[in-house]
Protein backbone atom coordinates (compact mmCIF):
# COMPACT_ATOMS: atom_id res chain seq x y z
CA UNK A 1 0.00 0.00 0.00
CA UNK A 2 1.54 3.39 -1.44
CA UNK A 3 0.35 6.12 0.12
CA UNK A 4 2.07 9.57 0.92
CA UNK A 5 1.73 10.53 4.41
CA UNK A 6 -0.44 13.00 6.15
CA UNK A 7 1.80 16.03 6.72
CA UNK A 8 -0.60 16.41 9.58
CA UNK A 9 -0.52 13.75 11.08
CA UNK A 10 0.48 13.85 14.78
CA UNK A 11 2.20 11.22 17.06
CA UNK A 12 -0.45 11.30 19.99
CA UNK A 13 0.53 7.89 22.32
CA UNK A 14 2.63 5.05 22.38
CA UNK A 15 0.66 2.89 24.90
CA UNK A 16 0.74 -1.19 25.39
CA UNK A 17 -1.83 -3.85 26.57
CA UNK A 18 -1.34 -7.10 27.87
CA UNK A 19 -0.78 -9.45 25.28
CA UNK A 20 -3.90 -11.21 25.50
CA UNK A 21 -5.91 -7.93 25.31
CA UNK A 22 -4.26 -6.96 22.07
CA UNK A 23 -5.94 -4.19 19.29
CA UNK A 24 -5.74 -4.65 15.64
CA UNK A 25 -4.10 -2.60 13.66
CA UNK A 26 -5.76 -0.02 11.49
CA UNK A 27 -3.50 0.45 8.83
CA UNK A 28 -5.46 -1.24 5.60
CA UNK A 29 -4.96 -4.72 4.91
CA UNK A 30 -3.04 -5.00 8.26
CA UNK A 31 -5.46 -6.28 11.26
CA UNK A 32 -2.36 -7.63 12.97
CA UNK A 33 -2.77 -7.94 16.68
CA UNK A 34 -1.03 -5.62 18.57
CA UNK A 35 0.01 -5.03 22.05
CA UNK A 36 2.97 -3.51 22.56
CA UNK A 37 4.25 -0.15 21.07
CA UNK A 38 0.77 0.80 19.71
CA UNK A 39 1.06 4.11 18.19
CA UNK A 40 -2.02 6.47 18.10
CA UNK A 41 -2.12 9.13 15.40
CA UNK A 42 -4.04 12.11 15.42
CA UNK A 43 -5.01 13.17 11.41
CA UNK A 44 -7.13 16.01 10.98
CA UNK A 45 -8.60 14.81 14.28
CA UNK A 46 -9.23 11.23 12.74
CA UNK A 47 -7.69 9.08 15.41
CA UNK A 48 -6.24 5.42 14.54
CA UNK A 49 -4.14 2.75 16.07
CA UNK A 50 -1.53 1.45 14.28
CA UNK A 51 1.23 -1.41 15.16
CA UNK A 52 4.87 -0.19 15.19
CA UNK A 53 5.37 -1.84 12.18
CA UNK A 54 2.65 -0.44 10.41
CA UNK A 55 3.42 3.43 11.23
CA UNK A 56 7.12 3.19 10.55
CA UNK A 57 6.13 1.86 7.14
CA UNK A 58 3.66 4.54 6.82
CA UNK A 59 5.38 7.64 8.07
CA UNK A 60 9.34 6.35 6.71
CA UNK A 61 10.73 5.64 10.45
CA UNK A 62 9.58 4.80 13.92
CA UNK A 63 10.70 8.12 14.82
CA UNK A 64 8.83 10.13 11.56
CA UNK A 65 6.49 12.02 14.07
CA UNK A 66 8.60 12.95 17.00
CA UNK A 67 7.91 12.14 20.06
CA UNK A 68 4.45 10.61 21.70
CA UNK A 69 2.68 13.10 23.14
CA UNK A 70 1.59 10.30 26.01
CA UNK A 71 3.94 7.19 26.20
CA UNK A 72 6.98 6.13 24.59
CA UNK A 73 9.02 3.55 24.38
CA UNK A 74 7.15 0.16 24.01
CA UNK A 75 4.27 2.77 25.86
CA UNK A 76 2.20 3.31 28.72
CA UNK A 77 0.37 0.05 30.03
CA UNK A 78 -3.28 0.75 30.14
CA UNK A 79 -5.49 -0.89 32.76
CA UNK A 80 -8.17 -2.89 31.61
CA UNK A 81 -10.46 0.29 31.74
CA UNK A 82 -8.34 2.40 29.59
CA UNK A 83 -7.62 -0.42 27.26
CA UNK A 84 -11.51 -0.88 26.74
CA UNK A 85 -11.90 3.22 26.20
CA UNK A 86 -9.02 1.94 23.60
CA UNK A 87 -11.06 -0.16 21.61
CA UNK A 88 -14.13 1.63 22.08
CA UNK A 89 -12.99 5.29 22.30
CA UNK A 90 -9.91 5.92 21.84
CA UNK A 91 -10.72 9.92 22.13
CA UNK A 92 -12.17 9.41 25.73
CA UNK A 93 -8.67 7.37 26.24
CA UNK A 94 -6.97 10.52 25.03
CA UNK A 95 -8.55 12.63 27.28
CA UNK A 96 -8.15 10.31 30.47
CA UNK A 97 -4.26 10.44 29.18
CA UNK A 98 -4.35 14.17 28.86
CA UNK A 99 -6.09 14.67 32.52
CA UNK A 100 -3.68 12.44 33.95
CA UNK A 101 -0.78 14.23 32.44
CA UNK A 102 -1.63 17.55 33.66
CA UNK A 103 -2.19 15.72 37.40
CA UNK A 104 1.17 14.68 36.93
CA UNK A 105 2.28 18.13 35.93
CA UNK A 106 0.12 19.93 39.18
CA UNK A 107 2.05 17.16 41.43
CA UNK A 108 4.91 18.05 40.05
CA UNK A 109 4.50 21.74 40.85
CA UNK A 110 3.10 21.35 44.15
CA UNK A 111 6.10 18.75 45.12
CA UNK A 112 8.51 21.81 43.53
CA UNK A 113 6.02 24.78 45.53
CA UNK A 114 6.73 22.78 48.41
CA UNK A 115 10.16 22.34 47.87
CA UNK A 116 10.43 26.07 47.70
CA UNK A 117 8.42 26.65 50.76
CA UNK A 118 10.58 24.62 52.58
CA UNK A 119 13.76 26.17 51.17
CA UNK A 120 12.73 29.67 51.93
CA UNK A 121 11.56 28.56 55.58
CA UNK A 122 14.47 26.36 56.62
CA UNK A 123 16.49 27.21 59.31
CA UNK A 124 19.28 29.47 58.74
CA UNK A 125 22.41 27.90 58.67
CA UNK A 126 24.16 30.53 61.26
CA UNK A 127 21.22 31.59 63.08
CA UNK A 128 20.73 35.42 63.66
CA UNK A 129 20.77 35.26 67.31
CA UNK A 130 19.51 38.01 69.46
CA UNK A 131 22.63 37.70 71.78
CA UNK A 132 23.84 41.09 70.09
CA UNK A 133 20.99 43.20 70.80
CA UNK A 134 20.46 41.87 74.22
CA UNK A 135 23.96 42.57 74.21
CA UNK A 136 23.48 46.33 73.08
CA UNK A 137 21.28 46.95 76.09
CA UNK A 138 23.71 44.91 78.28
CA UNK A 139 26.80 46.91 77.22
CA UNK A 140 24.89 50.09 78.89
CA UNK A 141 25.81 53.02 76.08
CA UNK A 142 29.25 51.25 75.40
CA UNK A 143 29.77 52.36 71.61
CA UNK A 144 31.98 49.32 70.94
CA UNK A 145 30.11 45.73 69.52
CA UNK A 146 33.14 44.49 71.23
CA UNK A 147 32.77 45.20 74.63
CA UNK A 148 32.23 42.90 77.67
CA UNK A 149 28.54 42.68 78.62
CA UNK A 150 27.71 44.27 81.90
CA UNK A 151 30.98 45.61 82.58
CA UNK A 152 32.17 48.70 83.93
CA UNK A 153 34.27 51.53 82.33
CA UNK A 154 36.83 53.71 83.94
CA UNK A 155 37.14 57.11 82.29
CA UNK A 156 40.18 59.19 82.69
CA UNK A 157 40.13 62.88 80.90
CA UNK A 158 43.27 63.91 80.80
CA UNK A 159 44.98 67.28 81.75
CA UNK A 160 46.66 67.84 77.93
CA UNK A 161 42.11 67.55 77.09
CA UNK A 162 42.56 64.38 75.50
CA UNK A 163 40.73 61.48 77.40
CA UNK A 164 40.60 57.65 77.40
CA UNK A 165 38.52 55.19 78.67
CA UNK A 166 39.33 51.73 79.99
CA UNK A 167 37.20 49.35 78.24
CA UNK A 168 36.73 45.14 78.73
CA UNK A 169 36.53 43.33 75.50
CA UNK A 170 34.78 40.29 75.84
CA UNK A 171 37.39 38.23 74.93
CA UNK A 172 38.76 39.38 78.85
CA UNK A 173 41.51 41.88 77.55
CA UNK A 174 41.30 45.42 78.32
CA UNK A 175 41.81 48.27 76.11
CA UNK A 176 42.22 52.16 76.13
CA UNK A 177 40.18 53.80 74.09
CA UNK A 178 40.63 57.13 73.10
CA UNK A 179 37.05 59.60 73.87
CA UNK A 180 36.28 60.82 71.63
CA UNK A 181 38.78 59.61 69.07
CA UNK A 182 41.78 61.96 68.52
CA UNK A 183 44.75 61.99 65.75
CA UNK A 184 47.18 60.77 66.91
CA UNK A 185 45.62 58.83 69.74
CA UNK A 186 47.53 55.24 68.35
CA UNK A 187 51.41 57.70 69.81
CA UNK A 188 49.69 59.06 72.31
CA UNK A 189 50.75 57.11 75.77
CA UNK A 190 54.21 55.00 76.29
CA UNK A 191 53.41 51.36 74.85
CA UNK A 192 54.30 49.92 78.04
CA UNK A 193 50.42 51.62 78.80
CA UNK A 194 48.92 50.11 75.62
CA UNK A 195 49.91 49.14 72.34
CA UNK A 196 48.09 50.39 69.48
CA UNK A 197 45.16 47.82 67.67
CA UNK A 198 44.27 49.99 64.87
CA UNK A 199 41.61 47.92 63.81
CA UNK A 200 39.70 48.74 67.35
CA UNK A 201 41.18 51.81 67.47
CA UNK A 202 42.69 51.95 70.84
CA UNK A 203 45.27 50.62 72.59
CA UNK A 204 45.53 46.78 74.18
CA UNK A 205 47.02 46.80 77.50
CA UNK A 206 48.85 44.29 78.87
CA UNK A 207 49.63 45.24 81.97
CA UNK A 208 46.05 46.75 83.63
CA UNK A 209 47.37 47.83 86.79
CA UNK A 210 50.69 50.09 85.52
CA UNK A 211 48.41 51.64 82.93
CA UNK A 212 45.60 52.52 85.65
CA UNK A 213 48.59 54.42 87.93
CA UNK A 214 50.00 55.95 84.54
CA UNK A 215 47.05 57.28 83.59
CA UNK A 216 45.92 58.32 86.78
CA UNK A 217 48.90 60.02 87.25
CA UNK A 218 48.34 62.40 84.18
CA UNK A 219 44.11 62.73 84.20
CA UNK A 220 42.24 65.23 86.08
CA UNK A 221 40.40 62.46 87.75
CA UNK A 222 39.22 58.90 87.06
CA UNK A 223 35.83 57.61 87.02
CA UNK A 224 34.91 54.36 86.95
CA UNK A 225 31.30 52.75 86.71
CA UNK A 226 28.68 52.14 83.85
CA UNK A 227 28.95 54.20 80.25
CA UNK A 228 25.54 55.75 81.00
CA UNK A 229 26.99 56.97 84.17
CA UNK A 230 30.14 57.66 83.74
CA UNK A 231 30.10 59.87 80.18
CA UNK A 232 26.09 59.79 79.12
CA UNK A 233 24.30 58.34 76.65
CA UNK A 234 26.22 57.94 73.42
CA UNK A 235 25.55 59.74 70.38
CA UNK A 236 27.45 57.02 68.40
CA UNK A 237 25.24 54.09 69.87
CA UNK A 238 23.56 51.90 67.43
ZN1 LIG B 1 -0.36 -3.11 10.98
Amino acid sequence: MTQSPNPNARLVAILQVEKEARVQCQEPGCAHGVYRAIHVIDENGKLTVLGSTCFAKRFGGANALGKAKFGGGSGRLLTPSERELLRGNTAALLDLLEKEQQMHAQIMQEKVRALHAAFHNRKPLVEPSARPYRDDAQRFGIPWTWAKPLSSIAYFPMRDGTAWVRVQHRGGEHLLMPWPAFEGWDEALPSSVGVADPELGGLRVHDLAESIKYLKAKARFMRVGIWREVIGPSKTEK
